[in-house]
């Protein structure tokens, strides 16, 4: 007897970074977590919440938090939808668009490893197109490609790279479908394509609070397209999908741009002092604008260079991927956490 859907029994489910329990004394460079605390008002509004806010069911459409992101960002109230966490985002986008052989899900690789989950999860062909080794956007094959919705993250991970504007301008022009931009790392990055939604009907850009905001633990995304794209991902949404607790904090998090501006700028310069300090120490690093960087150690030590900083109680990440088995993704931590990093690779010195 074969309790699943065929799809289901065949695929291989996602596999989440480490989470160990908060307290436990590692230092996690693996998930891309902002090393900083969320916003001082987020915290004081979690800890005055009224019960009367977990009696009731929450707004289906998150207003609140929607006039936060309309104040912060600058766009009308009725082009954003509000999910749980991105990752939320991504599945109603994927369902609501993508079905069999006839409406793909594309995107270039190597990028989030969900996409082809998410995909396979919906039984939708997944089309993925291979960076080249420069990271340029392969705009002609993305497009040939033909995909209900093509998938973009900027800046991408694990690579780090952001893309220009202009590729993503003339992708939003050619492809058939929506094309979505996922932006989880931009609040580390140089600039944002969210100029493109007013732009071009089929574009949508897709947001966290996850990285920038210090808030992975809330989960709580949004994305931001125009009402005629959105009302078909409501249809999909579901109606509680916020819970009220993230709608409080999410939105007293979102008012606060300038703590989580404040905390990019750390991040920004631990950003460079690591990447100057692994390249002394050998290892080859990316530019990134993200919060992380993909580092390629000497001597093809990838993968016993993660085992040993895991028995040192540091967690970085490794894909043992095509193209990735000899490199590292290492989230920038805080000045304490990346010496205490590069202390422990000390003995891979030579
Ligand atoms: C972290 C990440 C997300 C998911 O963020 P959540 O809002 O926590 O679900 C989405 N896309 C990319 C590329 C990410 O790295």
């Amino acid at each position: 007897m074969n309790y699943f859907r065929p799809t289901i029994a065949l695929m291989e489910g996602y596999t989440p970074g480490e989470q160990p329990k908060p307290g436990t004394p590692i230092i996690k460079l693996n998930t891309n977590e902002n090393p900083y605390p969320p916003s001082p008002l987020a915290l004081e509004v979690l800890r005055n919440l009224d019960s009367e806010w977990l009696r009731r069911y929450p707004d289906p459409y998150s207003r609140d938090f929607c006039s936060a992101v309309s104040a912060a960002l600058g766009v009308p109230k009725d082009w954003i939808i509000v999910t749980n966490g991105s990752d939320d985002l991504l599945n109603i986008l994927i369902r609501s668009c993508a079905e069999g052989k006839e409406r793909k899900v594309v995107y270039p690789m190597p990028s989030y490893v969900l996409y082809r989950t998410l995909s396979a999860l919906q039984s939708a062909e997944a089309i993925e197109v291979d960076y080249p080794q420069d990271y340029q956007l392969p705009i002609d094959r993305l497009v040939a490609a033909g995909g209900a919705v093509t998938l973009i993250a900027t800046p991408n991970s694990p690579s780090g790279h952001i893309v220009p504007l202009e590729d993503l301008r003339t992708l939003a022009r050619e492809v058939s479908g929506i094309l979505a931009i996922d932006e989880a790392y931009v609040d580390f990055a140089d600039y944002s394509a969210l100029s493109l939604v007013e732009e071009f009907d089929n574009v949508i850009i897709l947001r966290t609070l996850s990285k920038g905001y210090s808030l992975a633990g809330l989960r709580l995304g949004f994305g931001i397209a125009n009402p005629k794209l959105l009302s078909g991902l409501f249809k999909v949404k579901d109606s509680y999908n916020v819970d009220a607790i993230a709608i409080l904090v999410g939105t007293a998090a979102m008012e606060d741009q300038d703590h989580k501006n404040s905390c990019a700028e750390k991040v920004k310069r631990s950003r460079f002092l690591l990447k100057k300090d692994l390249e002394q120490i050998g290892f080859a690093v990316r530019d990134s604008q993200g919060n992380f960087l993909l580092v390629t150690p000497p001597n093809n030590k990838a993968e016993t260079i993660y085992q040993y900083l895991k028995e040192n109680n540091i967690l970085v990440r490794y894909f043992n991927l095509p193209g990735l088995n000899d490199k590292l993704r290492i989230t920038v931590g805080t000045g304490e956490q990346n010496k205490k990093l590069l202390q422990s690779l000390d003995c891979f010195i030579y």
